[in-house]
């Protein structure tokens, strides 16, 4: 007689805090590294670039969007980063 051990329920907790942008994260229009989240009311995540952070910023807060802006980190890499 075989028994099949099937695996209890799957515990992963989905943590839904806001986890800061890494260099993983790109555009989701032109695929840079993205400094802007844009969370959509129904729980979707759109990642933006800094152009296109700001180019579609009107139009996600009208659509209810909640925006993580971490572009300053743009600011902080340009400073250290004295090369060119
Ligand atoms: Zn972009």
């Amino acid at each position: 007689m075989t028994t099949t051990t099937q695996p209890a329920t799957d515990s992963t907790t989905t943590t839904s805090t806001a986890a800061p942008l890494t260099a993983a994260d790109r555009c989701d229009r032109c695929g840079a590294q993205a400094y802007v989240r844009a969370t959509l009311p129904g729980g979707t995540d759109l990642l933006f670039c800094g152009h296109h952070g700001n180019a579609h910023r009107p139009s996600l807060l009208v659509a209810g969007a909640s925006i993580s802006d971490e572009t300053d980190k743009l600011l902080v890499a340009r400073e250290s980063g004295f090369g060119g």
